[in-house]
């Protein structure tokens, strides 16, 4: 039985911390999707577009044949049916991502029992890293090359010099 699992997020824009977790659950699974949310959240709007999430994370992974990058639309486990996936990946960061995760995962759970949820403890070097966090360093004129692939740095740039 060939092992399938979802990476699903908003990725706005990818960090290496979720480069990371996408590097160490790759090894697990035959194949691994990332699936970046095309739903619109209006308490969270987006500063990239679905087609620009998607392509940054095209471009930021080296090519892997069971590595594939797409998005969704509606319900995460209605995506991974559709998929035929088992599994679904998560990151934990600090105790603050917890809640939030098990709340989900009790309720991914009660729409599909047959899905499973696996969380990734974030790699200790990037425990500190969300999206949102490199849109404000970038917002404020910092260096994020540390911390996104250049690709995404080089869009940051241009993205808030266009904006400013
Ligand atoms: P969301 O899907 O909640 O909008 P993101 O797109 O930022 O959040 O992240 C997708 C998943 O990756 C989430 O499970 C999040 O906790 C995890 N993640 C984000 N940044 C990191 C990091 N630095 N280390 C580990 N996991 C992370």
């Amino acid at each position: 039985m060939n092992k399938i699992a979802v990476y699903p997020g908003t990725f706005d824009p990818i960090t290496n911390g979720h480069i990371d977790i996408i590097q160490r659950s790759g090894y697990l699974f035959d194949k691994l999707t990332i699936a970046v949310n095309d739903n619109q959240n209006p308490a969270k709007p987006y500063l990239f577009n679905t087609r620009e999430r998607v392509e940054m994370i095209k471009k930021a992974l080296l090519p892997s044949l069971n590595v594939e990058v797409e998005s969704f639309k509606g319900l995460l486990v209605s995506y991974a049916e559709k998929k035929g996936a088992k599994f679904i990946i998560r990151g934990l960061r600090a105790l603050s991502d917890f809640e939030y995760e098990f709340q989900m995962y009790l309720m991914n759970k009660k729409l599909n029992s047959e899905l499973e949820i696996i969380y990734f403890m974030t790699n200790q070097q990037y425990s500190h890293l969300s999206s949102s966090i490199i849109k404000e360093i970038a917002k404020l004129g910092g260096d994020t090359s540390n911390f996104v692939p250049s690709v995404v740095e080089k869009k940051l740039l241009e993205k808030f010099s266009v904006n400013s």
